[in-house]
């Protein structure tokens, strides 16, 4: 499926310089959100992902059907301050700005093998910080799985030997 035809690209948010890749537009197309799905969950199984985390707010989106696809867990990244329980948690910088995520202490069982999902792969920070939450609590970052990957920005340089799967590459 032609999945960049899917994809909404807004110049100049949220600020100038930005070309913002919607995904709404995907997501809206019943067809289309199923068959992105089921191509990340072909890679997910590729690489024994027995476990899946993502980033709030869209690696929930992405990341969320493809544990029910696969009948495994999903593990929610969150924004710093919004879990309930003990965390550890990493900064990061964006494409546009610089935040924290977190995760609870007892998300991840040692050696447990970890797809992680999100929705674009822009400078690969959020990803970056991601993986070192989840090696910390002893988990195997087996692969990452992106709708988009933005290649200018380079993200997947900083993503070592873990291997990368994106739908559509701009
Ligand atoms: P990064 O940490 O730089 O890889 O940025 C990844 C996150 O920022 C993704 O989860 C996206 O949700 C968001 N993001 C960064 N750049 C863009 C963009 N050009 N269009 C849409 N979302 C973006």
């Amino acid at each position: 499926m032609d999945f960049k035809s899917y994809i909404r690209v807004i110049p100049d948010f949220p600020q100038p310089g930005i070309r913002f890749k919607d995904i709404t537009t995907l997501l809206k197309d019943g067809p289309a959100y199923k068959a992105a799905i089921e191509e990340l969950t072909t890679f997910a199984k590729e690489v024994q992902a027995d476990v899946i985390a993502g980033p709030e707010a869209r690696g929930f989106v992405v990341g969320a059907p493809l544990s029910y696809a696969l009948g495994v867990g999903f593990i929610p990244i969150r924004k710093s301050g919004k879990l309930p329980y003990e965390s550890i948690k990493a900064e990061y910088n964006l494409e546009y700005g610089k935040d924290a995520l977190a995760v609870h202490v007892d998300a991840i069982q040692p050696g447990q093998r970890v797809l992680i999902a999100d929705d674009l792969l822009a400078t690969g920070g959020t990803i970056t910080s991601t993986i070192k939450l989840i090696e910390q609590l002893g988990g195997i970052v087996v692969g990452a799985a992106f709708f988009i990957e933005l290649s200018y920005l380079e993200g997947r340089q900083k993503m070592g030997d873990i291997p990368v799967k994106s739908l559509v590459v701009y």
